[in-house]
Formats: structure tokens, sequence, C-alpha cells
């Protein structure tokens, strides 16, 4: 199972976010999936290989300079087309990529069911674009709703969620790994202030090694928000300093 993101400017993301799962398919599993945003957000998933994403995708193509990616390997749910990632909120603006397993899934669902949400899927993950959703509704902004949602979860997870009307990308972990990867004219630390591309977030590194050598690890409890460069902090909002690290790939 694995998790990949990636913020572009070009038309390269969704090839990135297809090349990644490749990249993380000896972790293993069962369904793949990708969203795409920017301007219309965009989601296919199946269950099955990674092969059938690709088939889906050249019939049905998506695009868009930000994305994020998933291979499932399911606990919640048996491996169908619906239970695959990114899931949805009732608005269908916000795609949402889990791995790890959310403890408090049934009592956050059955809060969220009460209050009007419908939801698609059997997993514990499709909880969190709904908490999105409603921190949405109540006026705040998306990098705010992202943080409340996932401040609400408990149990081990990473994960990964596009916006619409925003071309940014958030992430979060807690007992699951993820990590940064930063694109090569990044500079510094910190708010990564840089104008190029493209930045990648991944369960583990393979998944970008063709991209980038140069990584910033994300501790638990730690919040990453993707835009015009990458902000890292934590559960409180207060930003985080980090270090740029470059790995040394064995030939
Ligand atoms: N618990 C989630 C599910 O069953 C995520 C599984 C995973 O880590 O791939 O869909």
């Amino acid at each position: 199972c694995g998790i990949i993101g990636c913020i572009g400017r070009g038309g390269e993301t969704l090839d990135t976010l297809v090349h990644g799962l490749e990249n993380l398919e000896y972790r293993g599993y069962d369904s793949a999936g990708v969203a795409v945003g920017g301007d219309d957000l965009g989601v296919r998933k199946t269950s099955g290989k990674i092969e059938q994403l690709r088939e889906m995708l050249d019939s049905d193509p998506v695009s868009g300079t930000v994305g994020i990616g998933h291979t499932r390997w399911s606990t919640h749910g048996p491996p169908t087309d619906e239970n695959a990632h990114p899931h949805q909120d009732c608005t269908g603006g916000v795609a949402v990529v889990h791995n790890g397993i959310i403890e408090n899934y049934q009592s956050l669902r059955d809060d969220l069911t009460a209050a009007g949400h419908t939801f698609t899927s059997d997993t514990d993950t499709e909880v969190v674009p709904h908490l999105i959703e409603e921190e949405l509704d109540r006026g705040a902004t998306p990098e705010e709703a992202f943080r409340t949602a996932v401040g609400q979860l408990e149990g081990s997870y990473a994960i990964a969620a596009i916006i619409d009307g925003t071309d940014a990308l958030f992430a979060a972990r807690n007992d699951s790994p993820l990590v940064i990867g930063v694109g090569l004219d990044a500079e510094g630390t910190g708010t990564i202030d840089v104008t190029e591309g493209p930045y990648f977030i991944a369960s583990d590194v393979p998944a970008f090694r063709e991209f980038t050598a140069r990584v910033i690890y994300l501790e638990d409890g730690e919040f990453a928000r993707f835009d015009d460069g990458i902000t890292v902090t934590d559960a409180e909002g207060t930003q985080v300093e980090k270090a740029v690290e470059t790995i040394e790939w064995d030939a």
C-alpha cells in the first residue's frame, strides 16, 4: 500500500502519480486510484492492478497541476471499486487518500451520517473528506479544514488531500510513514519559497526516486501544505523548521 502526491506546473502531474504508484508496487496492494485537481477535480480508481488504472486513464483522462495517488491494502471493506481510494465528500470537491487505520471511524461516521452526510464506501477513510467538508461549510480555510478534520482522528494514518478551488496539497501523518520530496531548485528550510517544482509526498522515497533525492522527513503529528512552496506546521498550525536532506541512492 502506498501514497504518492505531486504538485507540478505542467502536464506531468498525472504521469508522475501513476509512475510513483508503480514504484510503490513492492509494498503490495489490491486497488489503485488517483485524483487530480487545480481547475476541476477528477477521480479515477479501480480494484485490481495499476495497469487497469492506466487503461481507465487512457480511455477517460483527467488532468491538473496537483494530484494524489493511492495503492490500497484493504483493512475496512473488501477490495471493490467503491472502496478504492481516493475518497470524496458529498460535493465531490474534496479528495483524500489514506494508509493506515482510523480507530474511531465508526463514531465519526455515525455523527456525520446524523448530520446528513451520505457514504458510498465501507472504508474507515471516507470519514476524512466528510469531516473536511463540514469544516469548509463552517467557513474554515482549506488548510484549517484539513488540520481540524485530521485532529479528530485516532489511529494510524498517512493522509493526503486536495480540495477544489485551491491548487494546494495537504498531508499529515501519525504512526504511518510519509516523506516529502523537494524539487531540485528548492532552497532552505521552514517555508521553502520556490517557484519551481515539482514537489512530492509519498509513503517512501522510492516513489519519487527518478525525480529528486532531496527529502524532508515528516514527523508524527506534523502537517504539510504544498502550494508555491512547502510549509510544515505542528497540530496547532505553528510553523516548524525542517531540514532538507539529500539521499545517497545505492547504485
Ligand atoms: N484502512 C484503509 C482502507 O481499508 C486504508 C488501507 C491502506 O492502508 O491501504 O481502505
